[in-house]
């Protein structure tokens, strides 16, 4: 039984509003009748934010908007204070084309956790701080094993093969989430890490930037029409994320690390439900690319082949026990997610 905390009306501080997780998040709170305070990059950037400022308008939600950025030091003190939750979402998610990977990657994730996080410590009414972690946090790739039975994953995993030359998108948020648990032990609030798998299901805005996204339109739009590599991942749909964060900023039974994955399964497989549905109208992969192939192409997404060796065609496990049962999450099926993801790709014309 959840052990919610019994208040009025409480205010939450939600990070990274914008993105493809977090508009969720912000939805699920204001459904609840939270008081929002949302932070993005750019209050102008309509682009980014029209998705949000309809929610406040239909909706007469209680949304606040704030401009603050991870490297710009208190950006988020002044939204944080008088807060009861923060929840912490915003980080850079790209694992494609790296350029330049402390740049883009390493340092908006720690050094921006620190600055989130330091908010959090001036703010003495907040009690408690939800951070989005990842699987990427618990495993680099998928050859690893896990310490648990048959080498399955658990929250007592972390990820160690990963750095800022090898799997820096990993490295990033293992590094983040080890910097927010040590700042957790002398804070005043306490601290519930969500560690989602890869994320999929549809999106409250038109944006096509984020790396779920980018995946399904891949799959839809030809990018992948010869064939995709054999990669599995740890899925799940970006509503249950949603409602998961929302019972770990209330919810008194929750604690420490908490995996949130509905299925593992392959590109194949999510191809495979697509074209039950889609495939006389999209150019929906129907073969998969042997691994050599990929290994002697991967360069053309950026991919190393060190990587590819380590990932295309491993299969992995991972124990999602802990949510069930303490956080509470029932999940979707993965053919809901991936279907309704799709549907709504194409309803807003954006293959
Ligand atoms: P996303 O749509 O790209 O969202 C990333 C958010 O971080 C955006 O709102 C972005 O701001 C913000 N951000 C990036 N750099 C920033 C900076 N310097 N200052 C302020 N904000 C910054 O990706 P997402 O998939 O929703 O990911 C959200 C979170 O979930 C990330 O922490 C990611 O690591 C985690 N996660 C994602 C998945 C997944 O499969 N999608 C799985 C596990 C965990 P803008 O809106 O201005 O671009």
């Amino acid at each position: 039984m959840p052990n919610f905390i019994p208040v009025e009306k409480q205010t939450v501080l939600i990070t990274g509003a914008a993105g493809y997780i977090c508009s969720w998040i912000v939805k699920k709170f204001l459904e609840e009748g939270f008081s929002v305070r949302a932070t993005v990059r750019d209050l102008e950037d309509l682009d980014k934010i029209q998705h949000l400022n309809d929610l406040k308008s239909t909706n007469e939600a209680d949304l606040e908007l704030f401009k603050a950025d991870l490297l710009d030091d208190g950006s988020f003190d002044e939204p944080a204070k008088g807060c009861d939750i923060l929840v912490h979402t915003a980080s850079p998610f790209i694992v494609q084309n790296i350029k330049d990977s402390q740049k883009q990657l390493v340092l908006p994730a720690i050094e921006g956790t620190k600055n989130v996080l330091s908010a959090a410590s001036k703010s003495d009414s907040l009690t408690r701080v939800v951070l989005t972690s990842s699987v990427a946090a618990i495993t680099g790739d998928n050859c690893e094993t896990g310490s648990g039975e048959n080498g399955i994953f658990n929250e007592s995993d972390w990820n160690t093969s990963s750095s800022e030359d090898y799997n820096p998108y990993q490295y990033s948020k293992t590094m983040a989430e080890k910097t927010a648990w040590k700042m957790a032990e002398n804070s005043h609030w306490d601290l519930i890490v969500l560690n989602p798998g890869f994320v999929l299901g549809p999106s409250l805005s038109t944006r096509i930037d984020g790396a779920s996204v980018d995946m399904m339109r891949s799959l839809l739009n030809g990018k992948y029409r010869l064939g995709v590599p054999d990669i599995y991942l740890a899925f799940v749909d970006v509503r249950d994320v949603a409602q998961a964060h929302f019972l770990a900023a209330l919810d008194q039974n929750i604690t420490g690390r908490n995996i949130l994955v509905s299925h593992v399964g392959n590109t194949p497989m999510v191809a495979e439900v697509l074209r039950s549905e889609y495939g006389r109208t999209y150019p929906i992969p129907k073969n998969i690319i042997p691994k050599w192939l990929v290994k002697m192409t991967g360069f053309i997404f950026g991919l190393k082949r060190d990587y590819l060796e380590r990932n295309v065609g491993h299969s992995f496990k991972i124990d999602n026990r802990k949510s069930l049962e303490e956080v509470g999450m029932t999940y979707r099926p993965v053919r809901d997610t991936i279907l309704d993801h799709a549907e709504q790709l194409i309803s807003m014309k954006l293959i």
